[in-house]
């Protein structure tokens, strides 16, 4: 059991390298919080009503909500490995993930894609997702909806462009990513975890590259 946990910024290539990652390894389970949370807004749940205006803000959601969120979705995937994108994102939530991964006697690596401001502003102002299959693409200039786009991945004409990735937003989303790092990082680090750095400003498959380069080193 040797879960993944995939940190970076908003727009690093998480969610791409996590697609990755799932297609290449048997038996890995992706959890991204914010796909969960954007689930729940969608289906007007209680708890996508309650969140629904933090997430077009910026801001993070309770540290309380998430852990309830994590736990409901763990216990259903109990006995998978896991690959958490979007969480652990505050040091409350670290300590949380770290109770977690000690009790139930697993063990994690951390993989941290590093990518500069500028080219995370650039990509995010790009950036929409196919509603159906999840491939994120680069190619948009489109409104969320727009027909005439087609999933490279899947062929779909379902194209979400993301609330949060307008330029306010993502500056907020990016403030507060910075702000939290550090202490994140040092937290895990102190814990003993493995953290590989990778350049997640080379091409999607160099970064495949690297990502795949330290999941075989965790494992020996
Ligand atoms: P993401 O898709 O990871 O960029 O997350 C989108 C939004 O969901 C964030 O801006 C937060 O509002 C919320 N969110 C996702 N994961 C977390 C988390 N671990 N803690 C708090 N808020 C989160």
């Amino acid at each position: 059991m040797f879960d993944i946990v995939l940190l970076g910024p908003p727009g690093s290539g998480k969610g791409t390298q996590a697609r990755l990652l799932v297609e290449s390894i048997p038996g890995l389970k992706h959890l991204s919080t914010g796909d969960v949370l954007r689930a729940e807004v969608k289906n007007g749940t209680p708890l996508g009503m309650e969140v629904k205006s933090i997430i077009e803000s910026g801001n993070l959601i309770s540290d309380d909500l998430i852990g309830q969120l994590v736990s409901a979705w763990v216990k259903n995937n109990a006995d998978a490995t896991i690959l958490f994108d979007g969480f652990p994102r505050t040091g409350s939530q670290v300590n949380a993930f770290v109770d977690f991964e000690n009790e139930f006697n697993r063990q994690f690596a951390v993989i941290e894609l590093v990518v500069s401001d500028q080219d995370l502003l650039d990509r995010l102002a790009r950036r929409c997702v196919c509603a159906v299959c999840g491939y994120i693409d680069q190619a948009c200039s489109l409104t969320d909806g727009d027909k005439t786009w087609t999933c490279p991945s899947c062929g779909a004409h379902e194209v979400v462009v993301r609330s949060d990735d307008c330029s306010e937003v993502v500056s907020e989303r990016l403030a507060i990513y910075n702000q939290e790092i550090m202490p994140i990082r040092n937290q895990l680090d102190k814990h003993g975890a493995v953290r590989h750095v990778v350049n997640g400003s080379q091409s999607v498959k160099e970064v495949q590259k690297a990502v795949a380069d330290a999941v075989a080193q965790d494992k020996k």
